[in-house]
């Protein structure tokens, strides 16, 4: 089956008490146990497992192609319960560019408990081994990434992580299973933050990870998950299964207009540069052809001509667009990134994060050429 039909299929869940098509939610903290001490639908406790959340945890599974899924209570829930699987003395590598407070958590919480990380420029293949320690033990990988859209290749990084027995886990959140097939290109876990793309509508909070093979590492992820209790309230689980249904649909619109915008601000004379990596222009624009079926997402950057005023000031011209943080909406979104960051991000001060629509792609331009001054 095509992602499309996957993405139905794998979301309805006919319920069998009243026939209704689309899954009840199941609010129920606690489930009914037989006299002979069995339980007739597995769910005993609402933490340990519930059938919305159970239902959800099946569909991500088969729409990333994965063996099995664990739903969190955000994005960040999702990477904690991956770094928790991870022992004292273990070392990570990140790239230099990412969603900032992923190398945060490490670096503030995971450290105390004797993880290590080296952050690495992973466009390059040398610098990324130069990275390898002997204690290696995780390749994080987010790519595209936040908020400069490098591309890191995935299969590439693999080969070097199987040298030394290491992980590599994946932040897919930004180009979705639509574009990007981690498992194939050699990841060994994906995480998503679902709030943005998967969720589809900026109104649930969630996040996942999904294993290539279930083992001795999804067994302890499920552990984690089960006892430190980060999990998706059952509407967030049913609210993520019905954007599932047209996350396809959404992210191939959004894709087309974020090509669209991206094209007609390479060529403004008012923008510096534009980070898009389904442009020619990208330095890593070959890879990403390679590694991205369909499309190279709906999220670019832009870094404007002038200061980081300058910057800001533009978000407020546009009308379309509202100034917000976050991304993967119908609702274009624009924010500008430095600001939330940190003064030590390495993001340049006159950078916009665009996060691409579902809108018409002409009126978007329009607003744009409004803002810009034509
Ligand atoms: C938003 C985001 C996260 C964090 O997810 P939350 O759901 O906000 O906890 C992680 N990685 C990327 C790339 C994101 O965009």
């Amino acid at each position: 089956m095509k992602i499309e039909t996957l993405a139905i299929q794998t979301t309805l869940t006919p319920d069998a008490n009243a026939g209704a098509v689309v899954a009840p939610i199941y609010l129920s903290t606690t489930f009914e146990r037989e006299a002979d001490g069995s339980y007739k639908h597995e769910h005993v406790y609402s933490r340990a497992s519930n059938p919305n959340r159970q239902a959800l945890e099946k569909s991500l599974a088969a729409i990333e192609k994965g063996a099995i899924a664990f739903a969190f209570s955000s994005g960040m829930a999702a990477t904690t319960a991956l770094f928790q699987s991870l022992k004292s003395g273990d070392h990570i590598i990140m790239p230099d560019d990412l969603y900032y407070a992923s190398s945060v958590l490490v670096e503030e919480v995971f450290t105390q408990w004797g993880l290590s990380l080296t952050k690495v420029d992973m466009t390059d293949l040398e610098k990324v081994k130069g990275a390898i320690q002997a204690n290696t033990k995780l390749f994080w990988v987010e790519t595209p990434s936040n908020p400069q859209l490098k591309i890191t290749d995935i299969q590439e990084v693999a080969k070097l992580a199987r040298t030394v027995g290491a992980l590599v886990a994946v932040d897919n959140t930004w180009a979705t299973p639509i574009m990007q097939d981690c498992f194939a290109a050699g990841a060994d876990v994906v995480m998503h933050s679902t709030t943005k793309y998967y969720g589809g509508h900026s109104d649930v909070l969630s996040g996942a990870l999904i294993f290539k093979e279930a083992g001795e590492l999804s067994a302890k992820v499920a552990t984690i998950q089960k006892l430190t209790g980060a999990v998706p309230s059952p509407f967030d689980c049913w609210l993520i299964s019905r954007g599932i249904k047209t996350l396809p649909l959404r992210v191939k619109a959004q894709t087309e207009n974020a090509l669209e915008l991206a094209e007609f601000l390479s060529n403004h004379p008012k923008i510096e540069v534009v980070h898009y990596p389904g442009l020619a222009s990208h330095p890593q624009h070959e890879i990403a052809k390679k590694q991205m079926q369909g499309g190279f997402g709906g999220m670019l950057s832009v870094q404007v001509k002038g200061n980081a005023q300058e910057a800001m000031a533009l978000t407020g011209r546009l009308k379309l667009f509202t100034t917000a943080t976050s991304l993967g909406g119908v609702e274009s979104l624009i924010e500008h990134r430095k600001s939330v960051e940190s003064p030590d991000s390495p993001t340049p001060e006159n950078l916009l994060r665009i996060s691409v629509g579902i809108e018409n792609i002409e009126d978007l331009i329009e607003d744009w050429k409004i803002a810009l001054g034509k």
